[in-house]
């Protein structure tokens, strides 16, 4: 009878959550690559709270070092696929390792990771209430036999594949996310990422856009996977972070695809990163080995050392080649997908999102990361 049931008493987050209108977020994954540029994001709101937990297998503590200390933030060194106890009103949930590279080595602990892990997130979204969000990927399509993919699409994925441990791990998630949503009335939101790059990715995690980016800064040559026309589309991952938070703000579970339509085949990529644009002020280092300087026009052309040539309108560099960068065909790993472009139709009703940055304007920001850590000034 209801007139003798005691009023519920709002837990200490509840009360944060409707009268100060603070929020504690959850962000798994937070010390990877999307992970961080996320939780940096988030901490521009004076009223979050962040909670990062990682396992550290493909993430580090350095991409969060500007938050370690302060009052709002906090870092774990945890395993999804053990229980977590936190208060929280939101989740972001990436913990999963996204590089073949790295996916493949354990293939075991990565379905782990991704069935028991959101499993686990899920049991916590329920436990307190809160609103989760899943970073899910677009190799939920496979290698897709429509084009582009929308997200009515239902994939074409091989289930016993050296792939599969990540492609079907996704899927479970999904099915998973769904699933506690229609039981237990969770509030859930899914996100299919397409391939995202920028600062900070792993260097060495075989991943194409950084594999093109060291190796072009350390002189070797790039190395175009068979047949080398097979395409994809590339992110850049301020605009990745600007879909993940409208959709978690917004109203509508997805999932949606969240991606750059713009599609180039690997061989286009490779030169591509020859050919990289710049609008750096003139006199970059290295300016002042010019050995030869003309002009064409309104365009001065300068050979630098080792061949470098830059090309500059009214003051600024418009275009560096670096001709002795070269591009090799190499082997192919079982199952990649031949063509693969997200239609973004739904993020752009629903969420009103669209990538700003093209893959020529994000490219010089992450090479630009990359000589800083790899200690390869420009002018090498
Ligand atoms: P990343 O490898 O840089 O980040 C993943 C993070 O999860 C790392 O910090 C890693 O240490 C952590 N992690 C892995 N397993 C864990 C576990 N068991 N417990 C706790 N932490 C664990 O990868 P990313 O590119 O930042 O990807 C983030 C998310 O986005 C992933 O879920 C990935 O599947 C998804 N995604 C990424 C892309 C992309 O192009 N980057 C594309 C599609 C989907
Ligand atoms: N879980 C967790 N944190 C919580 C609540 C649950 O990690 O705050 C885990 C829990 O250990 C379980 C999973 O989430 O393995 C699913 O929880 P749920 O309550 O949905 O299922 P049950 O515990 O009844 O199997
Ligand atoms: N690839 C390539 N050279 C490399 C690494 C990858 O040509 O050094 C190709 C790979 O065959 C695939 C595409 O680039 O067709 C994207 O691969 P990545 O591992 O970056 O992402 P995913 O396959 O998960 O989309």
């Amino acid at each position: 009878n209801s007139a003798t049931k005691a009023p519920p008493t709002p837990s200490p987050l509840r009360f944060s959550k409707y009268f100060q209108s603070n929020m504690r977020i959850l962000v798994t994954g937070g010390a990877g690559f999307i992970g961080s540029h996320l939780v940096d994001r988030l901490m521009e709101n004076e009223k979050n709270e962040v909670i990062v937990a990682d396992n550290y297998f493909t993430g580090s503590k350095d991409n969060l070092k500007k938050w370690i200390g302060h009052p709002r933030f906090e870092l774990i060194r945890h395993d999804v696929t053990e229980p977590l106890l936190v208060e929280v009103d939101q989740i972001y949930h990436l913990a999963c390792p996204a590089s073949p590279i790295f996916y493949k080595y354990n293939p075991v602990k990565t379905i782990k990771t991704n069935v028991i892990g959101t499993l686990n997130m899920l049991g916590l979204a329920k436990r307190v209430g809160a609103r989760i969000l899943l970073t899910s990927t677009s190799e939920v399509y496979g290698d897709p036999l429509v084009h582009p993919q929308d997200e009515s699409y239902w994939g074409n994925v091989n289930p016993i594949g050296v792939r599969s441990c990540y492609d079907e791990g996704k899927r479970v998630a999904e099915t998973l996310m769904f699933d506690y949503h229609r039981q237990h009335g969770i509030e859930i939101r899914i996100a299919r990422i397409f391939n995202t790059y920028g600062p900070r990715m792993n260097i060495d995690d075989g991943r194409v856009v950084s594999n093109f980016i060291a190796q072009a800064i350390r002189n070797e040559p790039l190395t175009v996977q068979a047949p080398g026309t097979q395409t994809r589309s590339f992110c850049y991952v301020s605009d990745m972070v600007d879909g993940l938070i409208r959709l978690m703000e917004g109203e509508n579970t997805g999932p949606i695809n969240i991606g750059n339509p713009g599609e180039f085949t690997m061989m286009e990529l490779a030169e591509t990163v020859k050919e990289v644009s710049f609008t750096l002020p003139a006199s970059p280092p290295g300016h002042e080995f010019a050995w030869n300087n003309f002009s064409l026009g309104h365009i001065e052309i300068s050979t630098l050392l080792h061949g470098w040539l830059y090309f500059q309108c009214a003051g600024f560099i418009v275009l560096l080649i670096n001709p002795e960068v070269e591009i090799i065909g190499v082997e192919n790993t079982p199952d990649d997908p031949r063509q693969r472009k997200p239609d973004i139709t739904k993020a752009k009703e629903l969420l009103g999102w669209e990538p700003k940055i093209k893959l020529r304007d994000g490219l010089p920001l992450m090479e630009e990361d990359f000589r800083r850590r790899l200690e390869v000034p420009r002018e090498n």
